[in-house]
């Protein structure tokens, strides 16, 4: 049985990875030159920056790649824990709110920081246990057959009852329940590391979504910094596709997806001299976004399906500043990540935060004496559509520059090298649709039994990535990797029975 993969990002990877280890011959069709997509890296004069994610949920044991690797039998790439995962600089604050890894630590640093908030952070501590043992329960979600359902059903426990009402209510209700609704630092806070989790600010995003965003930073759960890079995420798991015979083809784009009679027949690839060649396969997962699913789908796309991505919410881009700089610009202590906000009312809107991501020496990512800093806001896609795009890149470039100059010393002696990137780059170099990037936001309305699901309506076609439950992040579209294949699995398990029968 032959099952293609459109894409080798991290979702398309471990899908086909665990397809092959299954025993079934897989083909990954990917359309830049190399794996990883928004977790992939590119080289410049020495320097290895990360395109997009810098941090990395699941590799300690018991999290989702921890678990793909060692099925697919390749070493668990090697990573450090960020600690903290963040330090949070509240707009015109000298002293940033620090996200430790140690529990303790952490109730410390938030009973300092917001006083008469414990109650609220010990009510999402404990539903982040409740979520956490039944995303490890494997549940499929949101189900669309009978089999999804009764994988759901049987992940399911008294505790995931009882809370499952709450799936309908955002961070920003229960802050208000706890009588908090006015406590703007926490308010502000919490807006800044949601939105660059689930896209949106707590008054939008789902509380379970926003449990789980904010808990995993910390023990025994936390987040990792890959030596090396990101990329040895993605290198792994090409390692274990390859170990179990699959294979991945390179500057491939995918730009048709043949249905008949609602299934899956095969697709129309194209290769880098423009060649066009069909290929026929007997189930397809799809590691793009859903609107670009929907591109590729074209006519054979079932009308519900097509109206229901057509409402999503608006999709957010990314402006990314890629820095190369001397040692001497990183202020001494420099945690690994940071995040400012620069609007006096702590308000999220267009460009005005920046995620920093920083090397330490010896990771593997800056030559000797030097280091990375890579500084990402996020920006509205159509903005780069129209008017003047040199100009305006040029403009967020600069203001990019100034605003890290606050806290690193960017003199033009201490830069090596400067490069951005901008919705368009990201959709040239990951086919996102208008270079949309992290998914289609973590609100009540597209979240959990809400969301979109990797069992698409149309036959042998399955959906993984970002668009997807459970949302983004490398982790994220893991687990929706993981399920696609147990779904498929089943799928196939089941037509042999029938096939028996006849
Ligand atoms: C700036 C930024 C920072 C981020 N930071 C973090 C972070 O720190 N930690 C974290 O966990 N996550 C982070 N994320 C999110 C994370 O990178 C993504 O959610 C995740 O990598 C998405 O993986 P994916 O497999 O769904 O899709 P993608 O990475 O988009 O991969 C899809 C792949 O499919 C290929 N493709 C698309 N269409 C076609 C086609 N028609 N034919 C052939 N190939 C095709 C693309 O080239 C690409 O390689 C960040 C994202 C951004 C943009």
């Amino acid at each position: 049985m032959r099952i293609g993969v459109i894409g080798a990002g991290i979702g398309g990877l471990t899908s086909a990875a665990l397809l092959a280890r299954r025993g079934f011959e897989v083909v990954v069709w990917e359309q830049a030159a190399q794996v990883g997509g928004c977790a992939s890296t590119f080289r410049r004069g020495g320097f290895t920056f990360e395109v997009g994610a810098t941090q990395a949920a699941g590799l300690e044991p018991g999290g989702i790649h921890y678990e793909v690797f060692t099925e697919l039998g390749v070493p668990v790439p090697p990573s450090c824990w960020c600690d903290p995962a963040c330090a949070v600089y509240l707009p015109g604050e000298a002293e940033p709110v620090r996200v430790w890894r140690d529990p303790e630590r952490w109730r410390a640093e938030r009973q300092r920081q917001f006083p008469g908030s414990e109650p609220f952070w010990q009510f999402l501590d404990r539903l982040f246990q409740v979520g956490w043992h039944f995303q490890q329960r494997q549940p499929v979600i949101p189900p669309r057959s009978w089999w999804d359902w009764t994988q759901l059903l049987q992940s399911l426990h008294l505790d995931t009852l009882l809370i499952s009402p709450l799936s309908l209510v955002t961070v920003g209700q229960v802050l208000h329940v706890f009588g908090l609704g006015g406590h703007h630092r926490l308010k502000t806070f919490l807006d800044m590391q949601l939105k660059l989790y689930s896209q949106c600010t707590a008054d939008e995003t789902a509380l379970l979504y926003g449990v789980t965003a904010l808990g995993i930073a910390h023990a025994p759960q936390g987040l990792h910094h890959l030596q090396g890079s990101m990329q040895g995420l993605s290198q792994g798991l090409l390692q274990g596709l390859q170990r179990w015979g699959g294979r991945v083809r390179r500057r491939q784009r995918v730009t048709e997806i043949v249905v008949k009679r609602n299934r899956v027949q095969g697709v129309w690839v194209e290769n880098a001299r423009g060649e066009r060649r069909y290929e026929a396969v007997d189930h397809l997962v799809a590691n793009v976004t859903a609107v670009d699913l929907v591109r590729l789908l074209g006519e054979a796309t079932p009308r519900g399906y097509r109206r229901r991505i057509e409402q999503l919410p608006p999709a957010s881009g990314c402006f990314v500043l890629y820095l190369g700089v001397k040692q001497a610009a990183i202020p001494a202590n420099c945690p690994l990540h940071l995040q400012f906000m620069y609007d006096a009312q702590g308000e999220i809107a267009e460009n005005n935060s920046l995620f920093v991501s920083v090397s330490q020496p010896g990771d593997g990512r800056a030559p000797a004496g030097m280091a990375t800093i890579i500084a990402s806001s996020f920006t509205d896609m159509w903005l780069w559509q129209q008017g003047d795009y040199a100009a305006l890149k040029r403009q967020y470039t600069e203001q990019a520059l100034a605003r890290l100059g606050t806290f690193f010393d960017l003199s033009p002696a201490n830069i090596v090298h400067c490069e951005a990137a901008t919705p368009r780059t990201f959709a040239r170099y990951t086919a996102r649709w208008q270079g949309m990037v992290g998914g289609i936001g973590q609100r009540v309305t597209t979240f959990g039994a809400l969301g979109l699901a990797t069992r698409t309506p149309i036959e042998h076609l399955w959906l993984v990535g970002d668009s997807v439950h459970p949302g983004e992040g490398t982790a994220g579209v893991s687990y929706a990797a993981k399920q696609a294949v147990a779904q498929i699995m089943a799928e196939v398990g089941r037509e042999k029975q029938e096939n028996s029968h006849d």
